[in-house]
């Protein structure tokens, strides 16, 4: 077997020349992503082995939002993890990458009758996320034929311990949308009686945040799901609350290829702060994302003019805000980094020129970096967004019906030899009018 080699940002080099050099981005797709398998081997790895504990069984869930791509599901599930779901696609997907029902967990604030009935009878965990959801859950148990699979079911909670960096990304705010907010006159009594009446309610979940919120605010939250779940337990006088889950959110470096602060890190300060999480009486379910993909992930794109407006250098790119929509549009909160390379793919060298990186999309906004010091980008160079394994080729923004990009998983050896596999295919120009409304009948004059 071929040597692997270690280190990221080598096979990533390796895998964008080789792109380059077997056409995987030019004239017709110019923008197209890739995802490092030995990377994503390795992130589930760590994670693995950050939370592992004898006597403790751990369920590791992917969030489908982060890369919802069937291959990759799969591969994750191959490596033995499940599936975190938030919507009836995201449940297809995993029911496709056939991960097991007993490794799918639905959170989602606005689950319909339909999709619960459907989760319920699947046996799926379902997190409720608020009285009136468990209320339907209460009558779908009541209404499910004798003999169903009993689903676990979980609530989720907000413990309002505050914000991280990125308010669109704090889930623990005293006014979050997400879960029954712990602090808020009454709610605890609340939630202390729904156990009460339902003794069939084994989970308790919660989500502090994603990126931007530290990792003392992370275990804060889960250390006050933690206590919630003891005092669920006292008062039944037995384990009722059975599972905890713990949710996603370990924030993910953008400055450098250090994997910081990583999940032993994470892992770590939990055994310190919520000892009890490991000591054998709560199963534990984990939900992260963008921690496991980001890195392993890169948009390549072509440059296709390079100009300059009013002293400031352009490259113009195929890669903006139908990729990078979150980047474009809070730059500040989602800066990215970005490699200059040559028409072959292989990095640039020469002195640094502050540039504007911009995209495709006919709006002014559209730049993936802004005054960035690059070596200077000339027509028919490329560009790799990095760090973009996660969310950036899931959250494809429909702007100017540009496409969705191929995705494609790359193996790369030490020898610099590198496979391909893909995983999504480029969306076509006739899929593109088909979705467009381009089959259906023309519209009656009104006159
Ligand atoms: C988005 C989300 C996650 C994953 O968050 P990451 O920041 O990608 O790790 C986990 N759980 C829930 C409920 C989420 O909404």
């Amino acid at each position: 077997m071929a040597v692997m080699t270690d280190e990221l940002g080598i096979r990533r080099g390796h895998a964008l020349r080789a792109a380059v050099d077997r056409g995987l981005v030019g004239e017709h797709e110019p923008v197209v992503g890739l995802l490092d398998v030995t990377g994503i081997e390795r992130s589930t790895a760590e994670l693995r082995a950050a939370f592992a504990t004898p006597g403790v069984a751990v369920t590791h869930t992917f969030a489908v939002k982060a890369a919802s791509l069937v291959p990759v599901l799969a591969l994750l599930g191959e490596l033995g993890l499940g599936a975190e779901v938030a919507s009836p696609g995201e449940l297809a997907l995993a029911r496709a990458a056939g991960i097991p029902a007993d490794r799918i967990v639905l959170d989602s604030p606005a689950k319909t009758a339909a999709e619960l009935r459907e989760a319920l009878a699947l046996g799926i965990a379902v997190n409720a996320d608020n009285p009136q959801e468990l209320a339907r859950i209460d009558a779908l148990r009541a209404a499910a034929p004798a003999g169903s699979p009993a689903a676990p079911v979980g609530l989720r909670v907000n413990p309002q311990i505050g914000a991280g960096s990125i308010g669109a990304m704090s889930t623990a705010t005293a006014t979050s949308k997400f879960g029954v907010a712990l602090r808020d006159p009454g709610a605890l009594e609340w939630v202390l009686d729904a156990y009460a009446e339902r003794p069939w309610m084994n989970r308790l979940h919660t989500h502090t945040g994603s990126q931007g919120v530290p990792l003392e605010l992370m275990a804060a939250g889960v250390r006050e799901a933690y206590e919630l779940a003891e005092r669920i337990n006292a008062a039944a006088g037995r384990q009722q609350v059975e599972v905890l889950d713990i949710g996603g959110g370990l924030p993910v470096n953008f400055g450098s290829d250090a994997d910081e602060p990583g999940f032993a890190a994470y892992a770590d300060l939990l055994r310190a702060e919520v000892p009890g999480l490991f000591d054998g009486r709560y199963g534990l379910v984990t939900e992260f994302g963008r921690s496991l993909l980001a890195k392993n992930g890169t948009v390549l794109a072509r440059v296709e003019y390079a100009k300059s407006a009013g002293g400031r250098a352009i490259a113009v790119t195929h890669a903006g805000a139908q990729v990078a929509t979150r980047t474009v549009f809070v730059p500040e909160a989602w800066p990215i980094r970005v490699l200059a390379l040559d028409p072959k793919g292989r990095e640039k060298s020469g002195d640094p020129v502050v540039q504007d990186v911009a995209g495709p999309c006919c709006f002014a906004g559209d730049l993936v970096a802004r005054g960035r010091e690059l070596p200077r980008l000339a027509a028919g160079d490329h560009v790799a967004l990095l760090d973009t394994g996660a969310y950036y080729f899931s959250t494809h923004f429909a702007y100017n019906s540009l496409p969705r990009p191929a995705v494609h998983a790359f193996t790369a050896h030490a020898d610099g030899a590198v496979d391909f596999a893909p995983v999504r295919v480029a969306q076509t120009e006739a899929e593109l009018v088909a979705e467009s409304g381009g089959g259906l009948p023309r519209l009656r004059r009104g006159v």
